[in-house]
């Protein structure tokens, strides 16, 4: 965001602006710590230090610093206002008391309403420009609008006219901005979708113009662009290697590059969301069951692991692979080509030998584990290369969660012994890192050591981790609805359902690793 010439400003002005932004950051009424970490490098340009602990001591409880009329140079006073029309929108979101803000400030800088509308609505275009996009038809209207708002019962927009309760609106979802999808034929736009009119509300400042919630009147299918735009990371992945034809209609393929050898022709397959019925065994990892409506059955386990044919990387993890002429690995290639080539080649000969099928959908069980194999070898490799504890325990734990899914594959097959040699492998690669893991992975990785624990009857170390578990946040200091927060919830309830059921959950008790009172 461009400042205002912050040189040719009095320290009086420097005030005006420093406490400007600071208002508008409070606008909407809460200051989390994000935003007082951004204020803080915003207002940096205050020359006395102590300046800036006193605006921030006044904001931290939401309140806005008082603001008088300034006289001060036009120009300036105009890149001032724009940048606080640009922060305005910067959390992606456009709330009439940041508008309100913005208007209070722009007539203290004596600007008049006309400039000061025309400002933010420029700001708002720009915000509305990134958000999905789609036509909206009733009656004899058929306009373009920006989705404020999507979930799967319905979405929210801006309309110049307000509508008849409950009247029918068609919706077509266009798929040139948030698809990520392949443009199948001509077609601009998803499926038409029908809705109702459920409620609007006048646009404040904006007048003739309204809000307007549609609700979806009928069964949501893929072919109608919401799911894409809920949950874009399932479907292919862009790259400007292109996409390819997959035999399932439930796979999206997409040809990504490798960063050690440069091969340009690696496949990559996604899996339609929510395409597949799945049930988690006791640890919490999927087998695939059956199709969940009309696409083709696919045990994605047996693809997820994407395998290099020359040089053998393998991960489940598109981000280890290159997608765009601009994307930058993760990690080193050097560092990590260095004694890679005879490591791996046992493994990556087994797979060449198996050719073509090995590195299409088609795997079979046998060749499925070879790949999590060639998976372990390669995070194993990231791991000896990791330059920090952060990094490294990325890699372990990518490495456990290749194991995990491996050793539910091995007892499906009948290879016990080795499924359960997988589970000890991952005490030994995770136990050591343990108390280095911070935030939500140690907590995940507390309850799977845990249940881990409990199967093999280590109840000794199992009441270790729920110990940890339990001290985790002793005085109540996390703050409800982060991330960090709702794991506590979910990690300690799902730890203290193996502990109920820990009679159940050994491996004396069990036959494979899921539970069968159902079937
Ligand atoms: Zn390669």
């Amino acid at each position: 965001m461009q400042l205002p010439n912050l040189e040719e400003m009095s320290a009086e002005e420097k005030q005006w602006f420093a406490n400007s932004i600071a208002g508008m950051v409070v606008a909407d009424g809460h200051a989390d710590q994000s935003e007082m970490v951004f204020l803080r490098e915003a207002i940096n340009f205050l020359d006395d230090k102590d300046k800036i602990e006193k605006l921030m001591a006044i904001i931290k409880d939401g309140k806005a610093p008082e603001l008088s009329p300034l006289d001060i140079d036009p120009k300036q006073a105009f890149l001032m206002l724009k940048y606080l029309a640009q922060l305005m929108v910067a959390d992606a979101d456009l709330s009439p008391k940041e508008i309100g803000y913005f208007l209070l400030a722009g007539r203290l800088l004596s600007f008049n309403n006309e400039i000061l509308t025309k400002l933010w609505k420029s700001a708002r275009a720009l915000l509305e420009r990134d958000l999905p996009q789609a036509i909206v038809e009733t009656g004899s209207l058929k306009a373009r609008v920006s989705l404020t708002k999507v979930d799967e019962t319905g979405v929210t927009f801006r309309l110049g006219k307000a509508l008849m309760p409950k009247v029918k609106i068609m919706l077509y979802v266009l798929k040139s901005v948030h698809s990520e999808r392949p443009l199948k034929g001509d077609e601009k736009h998803w499926d038409p979708l029908s809705c109702i009119m459920e409620k609007q509300h006048q646009v404040k400042f904006d007048e003739g113009h309204y809000v307007i919630r549609a609700r979806i009147e009928q069964r949501l299918f893929e072919d109608h662009g919401i799911m894409q735009i809920l949950n874009p990371e399932d479907f292919a992945v862009v790259s400007d290697g292109g996409f390819f034809d997959t035999e399932k209609d439930s796979l999206l393929g997409s040809f990504l590059k490798c960063y050690v050898c440069d091969n340009k022709k690696i496949k990559f397959y996604v899996l339609h969301s929510k395409s597949m019925i799945t049930d988690l065994n006791i640890f919490g990892i999927p087998s695939f069951v059956r199709s969940a409506g009309e696409l083709k059955f696919c045990d994605f386990n047996l693809i997820q692991v994407v395998s290099c044919s020359k040089c053998g990387f393998s991960s489940h993890d598109k981000e280890h692979f290159k997608r765009m002429e601009t994307s930058e690995p993760t990690f080193s290639v050097e560092e990590f080509s260095k004694g890679w080539e005879e490591k791996i080649e046992p493994l990556l000969k087994k797979a060449q030998e198996i050719g073509e099928p090995f590195y299409g959908e088609d795997r079979d069980t046998q060749q499925a584990i070879l790949s999590y194999d060639l998976a372990i070898a390669t995070f194993e490799q990231m791991v000896s290369i990791a330059s920090n504890d952060e990094k490294k325990g990325a890699a372990l734990r990518k490495k456990a969660s290749m194991l995990m899914v491996q050793a539910e594959m091995l007892m499906e097959s009948q290879n016990r012994d080795a499924a359960e040699e997988n589970l000890k492998k991952v005490v030994d690669a995770l136990e050591p890192v343990f108390e280095s893991l911070k935030g939500v992975e140690i907590m995940r990785t507390c309850v799977l050591l845990f249940q881990i624990k409990i199967y093999v009857n280590d109840l000794q170390s199992a009441a270790q981790y729920m110990k940890f578990l339990d001290n985790y946040d002793p005085d109540k200091k996390l703050k409800e609805g982060t991330e960090e927060y709702k794991e506590l919830k979910v990690s300690s309830a799902k730890l203290k359902a193996t502990f109920d059921d820990r009679a159940i959950f050994t491996k004396e008790a069990m036959t494979h690793f899921h539970l069968d009172e159902e079937e």
